[in-house]
């Protein structure tokens, strides 16, 4: 059910990282925590270094923002998956994984660990004159939903289909606690279970508790950086679990999901804002059973 036939064509972002700057607030190799995140994470300096549309780059076709966005549109709009609530695990400070979604679910809650990563994207939803602009990238979207003039009426949509900005932490049992919510049609989760997860067990065990808020019946959909190292938060160096493809479709089954597609495109980070080898999208559907 997803895209075929990409094929890779060279890097995600537009902002080239000045040599000697990678290795500040980490060693080389080691793991970057809740701490380092809460301390050193630049939402703005994210979105700089990893959103082409958000810098102005009209290049969506240089990186895997057009795999993940075309996609994103297949699952939601073509292929049909739907439903009252999607949940949204470590949305950081974006919104371009919910352009889709917004059209095909009743609301959206979006979570994420940081709090100035919320509060960026609460920035965005308020509309504040220093929110970061995507509007390159809902142009894009609308492009491919058939009306590239509707941007904004789609952001409009958008802001009124998230409901609630929630604090998350996928490494506990209930990512949400102390809150407890239903069951949800949808969970959505883009590059952040390797980003959080400092080796395999843990990032079984957290698929596991992201995998506990889809309803039997209901889809996970993932989007991943497979065997990366690290990836760069402005001019900080954070840390990323080295995947192969084949540990997360172990990890995704062992959390009782069927799975559904997982394709693949390369990247080839040029510009040392990531190491990935390539970007894994991945729809899994939880067993009714399970
Ligand atoms: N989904 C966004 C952000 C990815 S960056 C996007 O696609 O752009 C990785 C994200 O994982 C960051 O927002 C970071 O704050 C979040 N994160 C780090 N540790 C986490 C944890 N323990 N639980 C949930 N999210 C975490």
């Amino acid at each position: 059910m997803c895209l075929k036939g990409y094929k890779s064509k060279g890097c995600l972002g537009a902002q080239g990282i000045p040599a000697g700057t990678w290795f500040r607030g980490n060693m080389e190799g080691e793991f970057t925590g809740k701490e380092v995140y809460r301390q050193h994470f630049d939402p703005k300096g994210y979105l700089k270094v990893h959103m082409p549309f958000g810098s102005g780059s009209p290049a969506v076709r240089e990186g895997g923002f057009a795999f993940i966005l075309e996609n994103l549109h297949k699952a939601f709009l073509l292929d049909g998956i739907q439903g009252e609530t999607l949940i949204d695990i470590g949305s950081g400070p974006s919104i371009y994984q919910l352009l889709s979604a917004c059209e095909s679910f009743q609301e959206i809650i979006a979570t994420e660990f940081l709090e100035q990563n919320r509060e960026e994207m609460q920035k965005w939803l308020k509309k504040d004159p220093e929110a970061f602009d995507w509007t390159l990238m809902v142009k894009y979207i609308c492009q491919l939903e058939g009306d590239r003039e509707k941007w904004m009426e789609k952001e409009e949509k958008l802001r009124k289909t998230i409901k609630q900005v929630l604090k998350c932490d996928v490494t506990q049992a209930n990512p949400l606690d102390p809150l407890v919510l239903q069951p949800a049609s949808c969970v959505l989760t883009t590059f952040c279970l390797e980003s959080a997860c400092k080796d395999l067990p843990t990032y079984r065990s957290a698929l596991k508790n992201v995998g506990s808020l889809v309803k039997p019946g209901g889809h996970l959909i993932f989007v991943v950086a497979l065997r990366e190292t690290y990836y760069m938060v402005g001019q900080e160096k954070f840390s990323c679990l080295y995947l192969e493809p084949e540990v997360v479709e172990e990890a995704v089954k062992e959390a009782g999901f069927g799975i559904v597609c997982f394709e693949r495109f390369e990247v080839n980070f040029t510009r040392g804002i990531a190491d990935a080898q390539s970007i894994g999208f991945l729809v899994a559907q939880k067993h009714n059973e399970a």
